[in-house]
């Protein structure tokens, strides 16, 4: 009973390209996940779905792709690779795009427009491929293809869904993908009091954690309210809810690897100097994990 984990995009908000992240990567949010009997799950369709698709159709030999798409939200930098997928253009190709069930409406129809003949010479009417639309409720278990997944509202302007998965019967280790969160209180959230208990309850014991982590404390103050956490945040998230694995993700733009480096290390000590057993690792393009 496993899922398999792999990177194609780790950046945040728009791609960088370039030769100072080149080892972290510069595509944006997209995640291939894999469950025991190989059904495709993809999270988020940045930037990073391009290479992926490719990948994809080189591995099925002409056999159809078939897969389920979970989006956290529609902000651009986690739906732009969605026109760039090559299976969405293959006749007998499914998939089905899951998100927010109070947003279902809009994240069809801005998926839609982002391949209106304003700014996109295909429409989404000429795709081949079947897509489906499904909405997500918050908060109760929903049945996949030999996997579980539980979604839960968290703090980022406009809504977005924080996502739990476990192969179903439950054996294997759970993983939590949480791409764009602000951890801290900001009166422009309209959460429960007690959200950031739901938060951990939520994320308690998985065995891998994907959170966001774009900004340092110092950046953070000139950010409040833009729906992202620091690194510290999401450290402490993490050990609070005694999490095996925390992988930082949605890397700030600006952020060289040399940076990262740095970043990480200081994270690693933060979590020494509190005698927590948590790993932390850094997302890059290719990191695959096995849960
Ligand atoms: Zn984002
Ligand atoms: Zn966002």
């Amino acid at each position: 009973m496993t899922l398999r984990v792999r990177f194609w995009g780790t950046r945040g908000s728009i791609p960088t390209p370039g030769s100072n992240t080149v080892r972290y990567g510069g595509n944006t949010p997209c995640v291939e996940v894999r469950t025991d009997s190989g059904w495709l799950v993809i999270l988020d369709a940045g930037t990073g779905i391009r290479e992926l698709g490719r990948n994809l159709l080189e591995r099925s030999n002409g056999a159809p792709i078939k897969g389920d798409i979970f989006l956290t939200h529609a902000h651009w930098d986690h739906i732009q690779g969605i026109p760039f997928f090559a299976p969405i253009f293959g006749r007998g190709n499914h998939f089905t795009i899951w998100g927010s069930e109070s947003l279902q409406r809009s994240f069809d129809k801005v998926l839609r427009d982002q391949m209106s003949p304003v700014v996109f010479p295909v429409s989404f009417e000429e795709l081949d491929a079947t897509i489906d639309f499904r909405g997500l409720p918050e908060g109760t278990p929903t049945e996949g293809t030999g996997y579980e997944v539980t979604a839960f509202a968290v703090q980022h302007p406009g809504g977005a869904l924080g996502y739990r998965f476990t192969e179903t019967g439950g054996k294997g280790g759970s993983l939590v993908y949480v791409s764009d969160n602000e951890l801290a209180a900001h009166p422009r959230y309209d959460s429960p009091a007690d959200w950031r208990n739901q938060m951990v309850t939520f994320v308690r014991g998985s065995a891998v954690l994907i959170h966001d982590t774009t900004y340092t404390t110092e950046e953070y103050d000139h950010h409040r309210g833009w729906g992202h956490s620091t690194y510290a945040e999401a450290v402490t998230l993490a050990m609070d809810a005694e999490v095996e694995t925390l992988v930082l993700y949605h890397h700030e733009p600006r952020r060289t690897d040399e940076q990262l480096d740095h970043h990480l290390a200081l994270c690693r000590a933060m979590v020494k100097d509190r005698g927590s057993s948590l790993q932390v690792i850094a997302a890059a393009e290719g990191l695959t994990l096995t849960l």
